[in-house]
């Protein structure tokens, strides 16, 4: 069967935040580009059911929380506070709406074209598209095929997502009602931020985790934090558990597991299961074996680094290749690819690769946590100052957490940062920038932050690497 064929530079296969931010870097490098994309919107995972939703519905649930539990100590009474879940839902789809469409005009604006369908590779330089109306197309791609197609969530054995009452993030997204009881399966950032926002709205919520900790990869002091002040909010942890199966009877379930300690069986009644046990990387359909594009054994594509696969002409980014899954990665990845490609110098610094944690309170962190230090065989001097002691945190009612800055003791480079309190998120950056120019707590301490502002925790912190803490 002949079918049309389109012509470009450059072809990326997938438009989630690596394909359209690399696709956009390509075109303004003058690259005739085009992306590829299955689902009727642009924007991936990141903007349809990841982390544009889950921040929209953590700030909504967050306000409630705020005016449930905090407006009274500032003198402020509420009467027949009510959560209006539609409002809520609506709300976040129109945040989602606006983006996606911004990108559709991003598009336009750098003459990339947007070809909805699913793409498969035929050869290192021609894809076959088949349409979301059925018809076929070939597009050939002079320069570069761009893998983007991102990655979904990981299955677990016994548990039958139905995306209704057994449920991925998707659809914990989208619940059209509080659920009564939540068991959230999986202790890491998705499952956490999601079952913070079910419990702020009234849920009864327990996390059950496999591993001992929640949050193995973050700085043991910050996770002791964490867990504390998560549980303060009512959200109940069963760690070393390994979860065997979910009994339905109508109404209610009983998610069953196994104590890894005691060995014994337990179960906990629920209508709603949330299973957030990690995401996997996507390359189903994309003849991706039989073209010969080498994947690790978890199905992670293998790039080099320059991000070319093992066939030459084929990259890959995001979530598909090994390293952290987290859309500010999936950008820089698309933007340095294209400048590559255009013969200029693109690299990623992932020793400043920042992660988040939008609960409440924040936990953001960036470069090496104390103990990634240590095992390293490196000397290190840390400083940590507490958000109680921070006027600006007083006056917000916010005063859990600290910042902790881990430096090197010989040259005072920073290493690492970790912040758990109020908008960490934001906090973070400038330690990032530091980082990012080599940076040491000196020039942090050294620099001036307004008074009062939480950026102060940052400067103290940075201060006490070197023991000369002003304000405690
Ligand atoms: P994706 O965004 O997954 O996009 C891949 C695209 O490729 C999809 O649109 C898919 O439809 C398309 N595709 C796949 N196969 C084909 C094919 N054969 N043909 C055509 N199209 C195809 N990260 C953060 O940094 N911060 C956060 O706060 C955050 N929150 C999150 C919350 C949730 C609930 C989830 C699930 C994820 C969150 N993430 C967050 C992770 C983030 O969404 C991903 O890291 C990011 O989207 C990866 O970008 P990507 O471009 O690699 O892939």
């Amino acid at each position: 069967m002949s079918s049309d064929l389109f012509v470009y530079d450059v072809v990326f296969i997938g438009a989630g935040p690596g394909g359209y931010v690399g696709a956009i870097r390509a075109a303004q490098l003058g690259f005739k580009t085009a992306v590829i994309e299955k689902g009727d919107t642009l924007g991936g995972t990141c903007l349809n059911v990841g982390c544009i939703p889950s921040k929209a519905l953590l700030e909504s649930s967050e306000l409630y929380a705020q005016a449930k539990k905090d407006f009274n100590t500032h003198g402020i009474s509420v009467t027949d506070l009510k959560v209006n879940l539609e409002q809520m839902q609506s709300r976040k789809s129109k945040i989602v709406k606006d983006l996606t469409e911004g990108i559709r005009f991003l598009f336009k604006k750098n003459k990339i074209e947007s070809l909805h369908g699913f793409a498969t590779l035929l050869s290192s330089n021609l894809i076959q598209v088949k349409k979301n109306d059925g018809s076929l197309i070939q597009v050939k791609a002079t320069q570069a095929i761009v893998l983007a197609t991102g990655s979904v969530p990981n299955e677990l054995p016994g548990l039958t997502i139905d995306e209704k009452k057994i449920v991925t993030s998707t659809g914990a997204l989208s619940f059209a009602e509080v659920p009564k009881k939540l068991v959230v399966v999986g202790g890491g950032v998705i499952g956490l931020e999601l079952g913070s926002v079910w419990a702020r709205l009234g849920s009864e919520v327990t996390v059950v985790e496999y591993s001992e900790q929640i949050c193995p990869f973050l700085d043991k002091e910050i996770v002791k934090h964490f867990r504390r002040s998560l549980e303060k909010q009512g959200i109940k942890f069963v760690t070393g558990a390994k979860v065997l199966k979910v009994d339905d009877q109508g109404k209610e379930m009983s998610l069953i597991y196994e104590d890894l300690k005691t060995k014994t069986q337990n179960s906990i009644s629920c209508d709603r299961v949330l299973v957030s046990t990690g995401r996997r990387p996507y390359s189903e359909g994309l003849g991706l074996e039989d073209l010969g594009v080498k994947k690790d054994q978890r199905g992670f594509v293998q790039v080099g680094t320059h991000f070319e696969t093992s066939v030459p002409g084929v990259y890959a980014i995001g979530d598909l290749i090994p390293g952290s899954m987290l859309a500010h990665k999936a950008e820089e990845e698309g933007v340095a690819l294209a400048e590559i490609l255009a013969g200029q110098a693109g690299h990623v610094n992932y020793h400043t690769l920042p992660s988040v944690i939008y609960t409440f309170p924040e936990v953001a962190s960036v470069g090496l946590t104390e103990e990634q230090a240590k095992d390293k065989g490196l000397d290190v001097q840390i400083g940590t100052f507490p958000f109680i002691a921070n006027g600006r945190a007083k006056a917000l009612g916010v005063t859990e957490g600290l910042c902790k800055i881990i430096a090197d003791s010989k040259t005072d480079k920073i290493l690492g940062g970790h912040i758990i309190g109020p908008r960490a998120s934001e906090l973070l950056g400038e330690i990032v920038i530091a980082m990012e120019f080599g940076g040491s707590s000196e020039d942090l301490a050294r620099s001036f932050h307004a008074h009062p502002t939480l950026n102060e925790v940052v400067r103290e912190a940075a201060l006490g690497v070197t023991k000369r803490i002003r304000q405690m």
